[in-house]
């Protein structure tokens, strides 16, 4: 029996795509594969970055970090979500050759701990909290940990790393700027005991911005997969030609008329004020399909777009097909992200819900099957 699921199809060729298009911007890249590769599967683009000759991932934890390991990307693996590291973590991070990102004090004191009386050297990142508020030492705290590292003959910081907050805003410009003076001052003072030491502050919209400095390690996530972080600001389209990775379709359950005065759905929603034919499409809120989506929404049928009507159920929506020229039958699929004809992006998605393209391959790509 075929589960009448929704489907997630992913697009590794424009994957590629996007990066050469990124790597035209000059930078070496450090493409950012965390949460599952923004929910497109860390396992496979894992595979895809090594078969390009990408030297460089950023994972989400640890154990995603060795899951790109496994999955034979030989470049370095920074993984940007790392806890105050315990022994275990120290141990596959050295086992797997793993780069954990140290923030913190504690994070210092821990890793140097793990490491007392080993032979091997770990390499980590180092995060400078530059303006996010997040994670990160600040820069009067840079003398010490260079020193404190500068003591610690097993431990090699390979890479400084900070964040932009507001790159994606050009009215925020100044503030951009003044997060890379902070890096780069931070950068100075680590590179007087580690002249080696690699500097990676720009993500997606810092390098289509080219805010930092040429030798930047950019970590674009969001252009990988297509989406433009500067959407809808007078800097739309500097990141190149992109083209989206994500596909995701639900097979229809049922089609039938709703007669003039008929209603349908929770709540009575949609009532057909003239003859309709509708259909319901077997994705829902347990899909990560969001039950609040704004007026307008559409999917997507043989090419051609359909309004989504009545109150988005758990594992159920329905679209009027009324304007369809040929009206489907059950069984066949409904694309409610990309797909051929007049498809639907992530971005057109996220404006419906209120949200961003990001958080939309991460709700719908947790339907991946494979
Ligand atoms: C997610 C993330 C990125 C990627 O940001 P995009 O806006 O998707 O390009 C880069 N660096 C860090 C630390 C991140 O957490």
């Amino acid at each position: 029996m075929k589960e009448p699921s929704c489907r997630v199809h992913i697009n590794w060729e424009n994957f590629r795509h996007n990066i050469s298009v990124l790597m035209q911007k000059g930078h070496t890249l450090m493409p950012v594969i965390k949460a599952d590769a923004y929910g497109h599967g860390v396992a496979r683009a894992a595979l895809e970055l090594e078969k390009l000759g990408i030297t460089w991932a950023a994972a989400g934890t640890l154990k995603e970090a060795a899951l790109i390991r496994e999955n034979g990307f030989s470049g370095h693996i920074v993984s940007l979500l790392c806890p105050v590291p315990e022994e275990e973590d120290v141990a596959l991070a050295l086992e797997k050759g793993l780069v954990p990102l140290i923030h913190s004090k504690e994070g210092l004191l821990a890793v140097k701990e793990a490491m007392q009386g080993r032979r091997q050297i770990l390499d980590i990142a180092v995060k400078v909290d530059t303006g996010m508020g997040r994670l990160g030492f600040p820069l009067s705290a840079m003398e010490k940990v260079a020193g404190f590292l500068a003591g610690a003959e097993n431990i090699r910081p390979v890479v400084q790393i900070s964040h932009l907050s507001v790159a994606d805003d050009p009215d925020e410009d100044a503030y951009t700027a003044g997060q890379c003076e902070l890096f780069y001052s931070a950068a100075a003072i680590m590179h007087r005991s580690f002249p080696d030491m690699r500097c990676s502050l720009g993500n997606t919209a810092g390098l289509a911005t080219l805010v930092t400095d040429s030798e930047d390690i950019c970590r674009p996530g969001i252009a990988l997969y297509g989406y433009d972080p500067l959407h809808g600001t007078e800097k739309e389209g500097i990141c190149g030609n992109l083209l989206p990775v994500m596909e995701v379709s639900a097979p229809i359950l049922s089609v039938h008329p709703l007669h003039k005065g008929e209603s349908l759905g929770y709540g009575r929603t949609y009532k057909a004020d003239s003859e309709r034919l509708v259909g319901w499409v077997a994705i829902g809120y347990a899909d990560g399909y969001r039950r609040n989506p704004a007026p307008g929404t559409c999917m997507c049928i043989n090419g051609t777009r359909v309004p989504v009507i009545g109150r988005v159920a758990m594992q159920m929506t329905c679209v009027d097909l009324t304007e369809l020229p040929a009206p489907p039958s059950p069984g066949d699929r409904a694309y409610v992200l990309g797909g051929p004809g007049n498809a639907v992006s992530a971005q057109e998605i996220a404006d419906w819900w209120g949200t961003i393209p990001y958080e939309v391959t991460c709700l719908l790509g947790k339907n991946k099957t494979e």
